[in-house]
């Protein structure tokens, strides 16, 4: 049996206890053995305050799984790989394209995993088999959810390189560029930014795909159930994903699907990269949010606090 992966986990906030935690723990070819946080500790690992009291310790490490906001990422990701550590990013890879696509090129035998835990839910990989060799006729995505309830407190994602709500809208956009042949195009874009605030908090976007027209609807003031829906009409019927992509129909009717750990499929693949030596940095999702915001009409709205 070859050895686990020694691993590092940095940043230590929701998304890294709701999800990296447990999946770690869960997959024998992982181990833990350092968490690096300003202020939070994982018990029973070695816990350091910055990168470079990790680098620092000396405490053999093969990868980090960096969990910050995306602003900041990027001086993590660079001194992980001029350690020769392999580096899994959280989506999004980061702040910029520039500076994901600057990692890239830092890279030597090292492998760099942008990750889009969205594309690992259960029914993308069938959407995307079901839509191979149809014809897209239209698309509609709506992906609505209150900023208090999924990310309390998060000043970071309404300031400047936080997303504002691209952050969990371009899930959307990941599923999207995965189940669709062939790329989109971004026609137009209006960018609500609450007054005093550097990050849009609702966004309606126009794409093309071909000649099939989408409109993605974000919205971050939406109150009760969200919503994270990707309607496609095809010649041969509509089909749905909901709940993120973790639910299918298909011509009306659900599908089975099998269960699938979205962040388990992330470590396995990420995993994998290293045995073969490779790395997957797909910007895509990346790329039309930037154009949203190269093209987009900017609009503000009232004030807000969480
Ligand atoms: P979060 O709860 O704010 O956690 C991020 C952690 O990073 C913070 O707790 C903080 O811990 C550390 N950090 C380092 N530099 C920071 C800075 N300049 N500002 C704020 N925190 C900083 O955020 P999250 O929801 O886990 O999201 C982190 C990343 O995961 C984002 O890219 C997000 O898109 C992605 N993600 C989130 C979710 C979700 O449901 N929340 C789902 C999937 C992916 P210390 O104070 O201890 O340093």
């Amino acid at each position: 049996m070859t050895k686990p992966l020694r691993l590092a986990l940095i940043g230590i906030g929701k998304i890294a206890r709701d999800q990296h935690l447990p999946a770690i723990a869960a997959d024998p070819g992982l181990a833990l053995v350092a968490a690096v946080s300003r202020n939070a500790n994982v018990e029973g690992v070695a816990n350091f305050r910055d990168i470079t009291a990790l680098i620092a310790s000396g405490l053999p490490i093969d990868a980090v799984s960096i969990c910050t906001p995306p602003l900041g990422r990027h001086a993590i990701a660079a001194a992980a790989l001029a350690a020769g550590w392999h580096v899994m990013l959280e989506k999004p890879p980061g702040a910029t394209l520039g500076e994901v696509r600057d990692l890239v090129s830092r890279v030597g035998a090292q492998s760099l995993f942008a990750s889009w835990h969205s594309r690992a839910a259960a029914g993308v990989g069938p959407a995307r088999a079901w839509l191979a060799g149809r014809r897209i006729d239209q698309m509609r995505i709506d992906w609505h959810e209150d900023i208090r309830v999924w990310h309390p407190g998060q000043d970071w994602i309404l300031a400047a390189g936080g997303l504002g709500v691209f952050d969990p809208g371009i899930n959307a956009l990941s599923i999207v560029t995965a189940i669709l042949p062939g790329r989109l195009r971004l026609v137009s874009a209006r960018l609500v930014f609450p007054k005093g605030r550097g990050s849009p908090i609702a966004v309606r976007l126009a794409l093309q795909h071909g000649v099939a027209p989408i409109v993605a609807d974000f919205d971050f003031r939406a109150q009760g159930e969200p919503r994270w829906d990707i309607a496609v009409e095809t010649d041969a019927g509509p089909l749905l994903l909901r709940e993120g992509g973790r639910r299918l129909w298909i011509d009306g009717r659900e599908q089975a699907l099998a269960e699938v750990g979205e962040y388990a499929g992330l470590y396995r693949h990420f995993a994998g990269l290293i045995a073969a030596g490779a790395g997957d940095c797909d910007l895509t999702p990346l790329e039309l949010v930037a154009d949203a915001f190269l093209l987009g009409e900017r609009v503000e709205s009232e004030a807000f606090e969480f």
